[in-house]
């Protein structure tokens, strides 16, 4: 019997190869798409693809424990709102980011909507552009260590573009994501009990909710013992 998992059966971080022009690429899974018939994978140089779910295979290699692609740390240095300049064959477009993807912000010039990948941004404000992605990587070494320490050797740790919650962590990948905003912009101390919080999830396991098992072991672990508003309320 082979040493490998079914490919439907692939969490995120999962290592997985797939043919590309007859070439044998080799990545991890990164996340689904299109209720799961696509996938995105990042492969050993960094590069990001679009590939059906379908066209992957499972490697049994070691599952990649870190999610911090270039694309995080490039997305991370943008918001909502912030006004930026590109070029578009030669015309100089200012305009106002409106969505942030996982390539390209959406850029609103008036009354059209561009795609623009992020490298080709230039932001009309000046503020820090490179504190963001350290901080990020900063961020996902503290995590890292804590989660290592904790016995989540094999789970993966990512970031994730969400204004609802500071994390979540999700058993069936064995994944904790960490709320981008969140780790770019809050202190030190309260990103480090997100974290926690979520290494108690993945110990007490989904049954325990935020109950009594949860929460001793939220205590064993450092973490404040309890579910805070953002989990509960949608706003
Ligand atoms: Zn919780």
């Amino acid at each position: 019997m082979p040493d490998t998992i079914p490919a439907r059966q692939l969490r995120i971080g999962d290592a997985v190869s797939f043919v590309h022009r007859q070439r044998t690429l080799h990545g991890h899974l990164l996340e689904r798409q299109g209720q799961r018939r696509f996938a995105r994978v990042i492969d050993t140089e960094e590069r990001i693809w679009k590939v059906p779910a379908s066209a992957l295979t499972p490697t049994g290699g070691p599952r990649r424990t870190v999610l911090l692609t270039p694309f995080d740390a490039e997305r991370a240095q943008w918001r909502l709102g912030d006004r930026v300049l590109f070029d578009n064959a030669g015309n100089r477009m200012q305009g106002k980011i409106v969505k942030l993807n996982p390539k390209r912000a959406q850029v609103r010039c008036g009354n059209d909507v561009w795609n623009v990948p992020y490298p080709m941004l230039q932001p009309i404000d000046a503020h820090d552009r490179t504190r963001a992605a350290d901080r990020l990587r900063a961020v996902a070494a503290m995590a890292r260590g804590c989660m290592d320490r904790h016995g989540l050797e094999d789970w993966t740790l990512a970031f994730v573009e969400s204004r609802r919650r500071l994390g979540d962590c999700q058993f069936g990948d064995r994944l904790i994501r960490i709320a981008r905003h969140h780790a770019i912009e809050d202190s030190n101390e309260r990103i480090r009990d997100t974290v926690l919080h979520e290494i108690a999830h993945a110990i007490a396991g989904p049954e325990a909710g935020h109950g009594p098992l949860w929460k001793a072991v939220a205590q064993n672990v450092g973490a404040t013992p309890m579910a805070r508003a953002y989990e509960t309320d949608p706003g």
